[in-house]
């Protein structure tokens, strides 16, 4: 029952994907992103995370803004109600340029960034229609937003384990079976640390996504009204202004 619950809203969030695509394109058209599956066949999750942090020239370290990070790279993000689906984010594709992810509203940040990672990973390894494939996602999450090189280095620094969490803005169960897997850490830090709830850490939330909203606003710049904006993406200025500014 809950599997068709689940499948229903997911086909509500396909529907809505569907218009973000028809819609991002006339209010901002042109934005294309340039992840290839191409060439990546022999490579492992965690390799095509580091060769993409690498191509997309990431600062070392945790990722500071998740959002900024892949709309930069010609992914735009939208906050979405994702109620039903089981997901924190969702990855759509259109054609082999195009690609957007929802982003729900409720999780906080570290699920959140979490997902969005989780997501990339289905663009960057997956046919994205095809969601069987959620450990190789997973994989790829954990050495985007926590690279093992680094985690390494912290670790040998002196780091706490039971920092690095925190450090890297991912939820600890997931990190520790990041970590697990890239051999990082030992089997008791590993039990510790899937226990661990996240802890109300003080920090700024999830950025807004800006891709689509900087566009508008070059164009009322440029002399456009709302409305006229609103209407060549077939919307009200109200319903552009709730989903887009
Ligand atoms: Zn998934």
């Amino acid at each position: 029952m809950k599997d068709a619950v689940a499948a229903s809203a997911r086909k509500r969030v396909r529907a809505e994907f569907t218009l973000a695509f028809l819609r991002a394109e006339r209010l901002a058209p042109g934005i294309r992103h340039t992840i290839r599956q191409a060439g990546a066949e022999g490579q492992s999750a965690s390799e095509r995370a580091d060769h993409l942090r690498r191509s997309w020239r990431s600062a070392p370290g945790a990722i500071q803004d998740i959002v900024g990070t892949l709309e930069a790279h010609g992914i735009p993000c939208f906050r979405r109600d994702l109620v039903g689906t089981k997901a924190n984010a969702l990855v759509a594709t259109s054609g082999k340029h195009r690609a957007m992810v929802f982003i729900d509203l409720r999780p906080d940040v570290e699920d959140a960034t979490w997902a969005i990672a989780h997501e990339l990973g289905h663009l960057a390894l997956h046919d994205t229609a095809d969601r069987s494939n959620e450990d190789s996602a997973d994989e790829f999450a954990g050495e985007f937003l926590a690279p093992a090189s680094t985690v390494r280095e912290l670790l040998i620094a002196g780091k706490d384990v039971n920092d690095l969490p925190e450090a890297f803005a991912v939820p600890p169960a997931k990190f520790a079976v990041h970590a697990r897997r890239s051999r990082l850490i030992t089997a008791a830090d590993y039990r510790r640390l899937r226990t661990l709830s996240t802890p109300p850490w003080d920090r700024v939330g999830l950025r807004p996504p800006t891709r689509i909203a900087d566009a508008i606003d070059q164009r009322l710049g440029a002399g456009e009204s709302i409305d006229d904006i609103a209407a060549s993406a077939s919307l009200t200025a109200d319903e552009l202004r709730r989903d887009y500014l």
